[in-house]
């Protein structure tokens, strides 16, 4: 059976979630809806056949040409119906082409807005190709604001064959300066094809195509409330056409194929709703305008330092598009998710790449393009929506400031949530790790420059005493955060001999972490100057910080600038003498996302490791052979990973549906791990059936997995039931737990979100 998802609500329920994601698409208004069903239903006729109940669908579609086309302006044009925008793309782009390569020469130009939809270039690159027309496709530069280059447009434009704009942008909501366009390229060009992407302005702009000389327009119904598999192409009347879907003739041979009449007669109910001024779901323009500013105060209210990429002033106001200071898009998204609000990241409609081109070409730096949100809302969106979603926006203030996202005020730092114990970050398969002592005393391994802000904040907010910020080696792959955290702590003024080779202050033999010891021991292999951090407690070595020496399911690579492999094997006979089984083991990469493991699992799964360990395998031996695996791995691998991986992860846990989930509970007494982080756990408004039902829970995320083994919070011998957000990262943890020996471990399939 399908999932059964929440009702999207135009009147949110307590725990509906608010959907802010409406320039990705739309769901379909309950009056749009009824005349979908009635096509289907009563009024289902093929508009070609000859009797009554054809002459009835026939006449629907004609009702709706006629109410687009004075929607959109459309004069003498054509208003031909079409799939969606994409397929309008193509068209309006293989006729003009078509038409046009009889006229091309050496310096022929196919000019697009840099901000386009992908679906602009990639098919003007496509049919470019295809039809043999090598003309140059060139993006026309945009300014920090969105706006075309009109300079790079005027130099260019006498020699392009087609030009391709838009009216609205998806990710930003900038509007273009189309008149600014149209007078530049007429007066150059008067004949070049021009295609505006009109998606984004349906609805939000008043419209009048035929008072200009834009020559094909497209447009899409799942972008404002008709269903999926709907759109429109305006074509200028006496533009280029070639029809792009030839066969039963139908659309006077434009376009073949029985039309798509219920999807046609949503979008012509669409049209009638925004043009019947009387009768209109829509709310005006000033409340819209209202709408962005209660979200824009309860954004910057809750987030405090965040950036907007446009200027409201020339933006349509149903699109916000912001990045958070020292946020990551993820954690955004997947804490909005949590408290039922749905946002995208950049844009949705290039899944895939996880920075913002359109950002990119705007000028914004790395961290803006890589973390921004797209927050847009749909014009019938009622007040109580957008309050709701402020209201839910704002809740997460309180959230944000205990897990110490942000800065906050907070007069109690003791309700925040506490670092004591073992955190890791992760950055791209990089790892930093944090200890904490009960009394606060705290050392960073490896700190990574990206996530210093975030260790910083943390370190401030909860008032922890650092007493070392270190690094196992000196790192090939990046630069170090060392320095910069120390000089954000202050740490290199207060305490010189912080300066020292991989920070280790030079004058001490251990440092002392509450009741624990954390001890210095050279474990050269990966690099000459490698190091391990060992931390004791009551004589045993709990933690190994080991740098890049062992990687979860791999050994360091040996080949790198002072890396030796005879050096390797006897820090690990040496590690082997001094470390216990259960040793949790720390490493400066965790490439398989393994967030935990100890020093018995390495053992037995690494055949190298542990027959060095073991003593069937000589150091000789294992240098060779060590040596060798390593060139085959680094010509094998282009990432230039610091360790090659050995062993692949077993995968043999169960993934449950909800109904097995709550009976596996049940029966096995089992425990129900949230492996989300702590906002995301705290955040959680919607209703999820597992996590009301399961009596015994914990949170432990997967940068606390590792602290978890550690301090024994769960056990080989335990039964327990992993949950996260859409089931990914829970997915993770299970491995994770598997390899470590757990044997009753199930995944909740499909996690909060499908649950
Ligand atoms: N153009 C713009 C500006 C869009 O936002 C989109 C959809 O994201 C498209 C084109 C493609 O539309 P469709 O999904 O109808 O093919």
């Amino acid at each position: 059976m399908p999932y059964q998802c929440r009702q999207q609500s135009f009147q949110p329920s307590a725990n509906a979630p608010v959907y802010l994601d409406a320039n990705a698409t739309t769901p379909v208004l309950p009056q749009i809806a009824a005349v979908v069903s009635h096509a289907m239903q009563v009024c289902f006729g093929n508009p070609s056949s000859a009797h009554i109940t054809g002459v009835q669908a026939k006449h629907t579609l004609e009702q709706a040409r006629q109410r687009a086309r004075q929607l959109v302006g459309a004069g003498e044009g054509e208003i031909l119906f079409t799939s969606g925008a994409t397929e309008g793309i193509q068209t309006a782009i293989v006729s003009a082409l078509i038409a046009a390569k009889p006229k091309s020469h050496a310096k022929s130009l196919l000019l697009y807005g840099a901000t386009e939809h992908k679906a602009v270039p990639n098919t003007l690159k496509h049919w470019n190709q295809v039809l043999g027309i090598n003309a140059e496709v060139k993006a026309i530069p945009v300014d920090e604001q969105g706006l075309l280059d009109f300079a790079f447009l005027a130099a260019h434009c006498k020699d392009a064959l087609m030009v391709c704009t838009m009216a609205v942008n998806n990710e930003t909501g900038v509007i273009q300066d189309l008149a600014k366009v149209e007078k530049l390229l007429r007066a150059e060009n008067p004949d070049c094809a021009w295609m505006v992407d009109c998606v984004q302005a349906l609805g939000k702009q008043s419209l009048k195509l035929s008072e200009s000389t834009i020559d094909y327009a497209p447009f899409s119904g799942h972008k404002l409330y008709a269903p999926k598999g709907i759109g429109m192409l305006y074509i200028r009347h006496g533009a280029p056409y070639t029809p792009f879907i030839a066969g039963g003739g139908q659309e006077g041979g434009m376009r073949s194929g029985t039309e798509n009449l219920p999807g046609i007669a949503g979008f012509s109910e669409l049209c009638r709703l925004l043009l019947d001024k009387t009768d209109s779901p829509f709310q005006a323009v000033e409340t819209l305008y209202e709408y962005r500013e209660q979200l824009r105060d309860a954004i910057v209210d809750t987030f405090g330092q965040v950036t907007f990429h446009h200027d409201f002033a020339r933006s349509v106001p149903t699109t916000l598009n912001f990045s958070v200071d020292n946020l990551t898009s993820k954690e955004v998204i997947d804490l909005f998710d949590a408290a039922g609000i749905r946002v995208s990241g950049g844009s949705a409609c290039s899944s895939g790449s996880n920075r913002s081109f359109v950002l990119d070409a705007m000028g914004r730096s790395n961290w803006q393009s890589e973390n921004a949100i797209r927050m847009s809302f749909g014009p019938a969106d009622s007040p109580a929506q957008i309050a709701t979603a402020c209201a839910r926006i704002k809740a997460l203030k309180p959230i944000l400031a205990q897990n110490c996202l942000i800065v906050s005020d907070s007069q109690y730092p003791e309700k925040e949530a506490c670092a004591i114990g073992l955190t890791q970050f992760r950055h791209q398969g990089a790892c930093s790790w944090l200890y904490v002592s009960e009394n606060r005393d705290a050392v960073v391994i490896d700190p990574i420059v990206e996530l210093v802000p975030r260790i910083e904040r943390l370190i401030h907010k909860q008032q922890l005493q650092v007493k070392a910020v270190l690094d196992t080696h000196q790192h090939q792959d990046r630069v170090s955060g060392r320095a910069i955290l120390c000089a954000a702590l202050q740490l290199e003024h207060d305490v010189p001999h912080f300066a020292a080779m991989l920070g280790w202050p030079v004058s001490e033999d251990e440092l002392q972490l509450g009741d624990a010891h954390l001890q210095v021991c050279k474990t050269p292999g990966h690099s000459a100057e490698s190091v391990s951090y060992l931390l004791k407690q009551q004589g045993q070595v709990q933690i190994c910080f080991c740098g890049d020496l062992v990687l979860p399911h791999g050994l360091g690579s040996t080949i790198k600038d002072s890396g030796d492999a005879y050096a390797m094997a006897s820090s690990l006979l040496q590690l082997n003498h001094l470390l216990r089984d259960g040793t949790v083991m720390c490493s400066a990469h965790d490439y398989q996302q393994c967030f935990a493991i100890t020093w018995k699992i390495q053992k037995d799964q690494l055949p190298l490791l542990g027959a060095l360990c073991e003593g069937s395998l000589s150091v000789e031996e294992f240098a060779s052979q060590n040596a060798d695996a390593s060139v085959i791995e680094a010509h094998q691998n282009e990432l230039d990973l610091c360790g090659f991986l050995d062993c692949a992860l077993a995968a043999n846990y169960d993934e449950l549906s909800n109904d097995q989930a709550l009976a596996w509970l049940n029966q096995h007494n089992a425990t129900l791990i949230d492996t989300r982080e702590a906002y995301e756990h705290c955040a959680q408004c919607t209703p999820c059936e597992i996590l009301s039902q399961a009596k015994s829970q914990l949170n432990i995320p997967l940068s606390r997995m590792a602290d978890a083994i550690n301090r024994g919070i769960i056990q080989p011998q335990g039964a327990y039931l992993l949950l996260c957000r859409t089931g990914n990262r829970s997915r993770q943890a299970a491995l994770t737990l598997k390899n470590l020996g757990f044997t009753q471990v199930c995944n909740l399939k499909g996690g909060v979100a499908l649950n």
